[in-house]
């Protein structure tokens, strides 16, 4: 693939408004964004999603930027790459990081793409030319003012941040403003085997799904509140690899599966995974990371595949930022975002803005 040089660049983008989980409030989201140019001057592009803190999952925004500069591009410079895959075969023997891995082997994809002359979808077996996305809401937002905007601009699955006890009021507190749409509520794994009863009790709601309602890398409790229930179970945090993707299906604990391509180490691992769901008739759709455009675009990607069949968190770039870092910017119309026919991930990345939202840079020659 003549890789030529990577680069590194650390960015803070302050988000439209702060976003609240059960762990903690996110003003400012920092990211690595990762460029890997070859010998003809071409640049792919990749992220790497860890977060500042280790809320989500182990891997933070440091250690991150450290497995990449002493570890992984040491180990695959002067490799001979001739295919994405080679990138995921390199990393796959260390442990964990599969945000930092994802950012590296996505930058390679999006230039293998472009050496190809070919869109990313394109190149992974995408079927679709548009994509059905949902929207996140949280708590702190102005729901009466939101949905009716969100309704208007035709999304079709909602999911909200419940408070833990409160999920049924908050449930009807959507569905009062918007008595159509889809709603699921993400758990962000802060129930326990002793709330089994009162999530089971919430069946009658009809929900479109319950995602990770027990903490990561669970499966029994999963399994044991599926059975008690008809709305599906989806995982998220539990589900790193394929290898757990297939367990959890094997063990009953899912009947869908949330897709991020960080999460799961890039996406070499995420297809895998995907055809796996395809396999078992297990539905799946994709995730959102708060990221910026260059992981939006890779996920489009992505759930362009057949086996994506719920709308996703793909939403506008305007959803979370003022700005984004591509152009064009990440648009829904009609709650559908279309697939680019560019080649690579489609979209060109802002340097002018990648400039003055990058807080630190590295530079490695291969
Ligand atoms: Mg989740």
């Amino acid at each position: 693939m003549r890789v030529r040089e990577v680069k590194l660049y650390k960015i803070a983008m302050k988000l439209k408004s702060p976003f609240r989980t059960h762990a903690g409030t996110v003003h400012s989201r920092e990211s690595i964004l990762v460029e890997m140019m070859d010998e003809d001057g071409v640049s792919g592009w990749g992220e790497g999603v860890a977060f500042s803190s280790p809320f989500y999952t182990a891997e933070t925004v440091d250690t991150s930027w450290h497995m990449m500069r002493d570890v992984f591009l040491p180990d695959i410079k002067n490799k001979k790459l001739s295919h994405p895959r080679d990138i995921y075969d390199s990393l796959k023997p260390y442990q964990g990081n599969e945000m930092a891995k994802a950012g590296l082997e996505g930058a390679t994809w999006d230039l293998y793409a472009k050496q190809k002359r070919v869109p990313l979808s394109q190149l992974i077996g995408g079927v679709r030319d548009s994509l059905q996305t949902g929207v996140v809401l949280s708590l702190d937002d102005n729901l009466e003012e939101l949905i009716p905007h969100y309704l208007e601009e035709g999304y079709e699955r909602f999911k909200i941040k419940v408070r833990k006890g409160k999920e049924r009021e908050d449930v009807e507190s959507i569905r009062k403003l918007a008595p159509k749409v889809s709603v699921m509520f993400d758990g962000n794994g802060a129930y326990t085997e002793e709330d089994i009863p009162h999530l089971a009790s919430l069946d009658d709601l009809g929900l479109l799904m319950i995602e990770q309602p027990f903490e990561a890398g669970d499966f029994y409790l999963h399994q044991q509140l599926q059975q008690l229930m008809k709305t599906p179970i989806c995982l998220d945090e539990s589900i790193t690899s394929y290898h757990d993707a297939y367990q959890a299906i094997q063990l009953g604990a899912c009947k869908i599966i949330n897709i991020k391509i960080g999460r799961v180490g890039g996406l070499t691992e995420a297809i895998q995974i995907h055809d796996l769901c395809v396999k078992y008739n297990i539905p799946i759709w994709c995730g959102g990371m708060l990221e910026s455009g260059v992981s939006r675009a890779h996920n489009i990607a992505v759930a362009s595949l057949p086996g994506f069949t719920i709308p996703g968190d793909i939403s506008a770039s305007s959803r979370y930022w003022y700005q984004d870092i591509i152009i064009p910017e990440v648009a829904v119309k009609c709650g559908i975002v279309k697939v680019p026919s560019k080649i690579g991930i489609g979209f060109d990345v802002d340097r002018g803005f990648l400039h003055q939202v990058t807080v630190d840079e590295l530079k490695v020659d291969m």
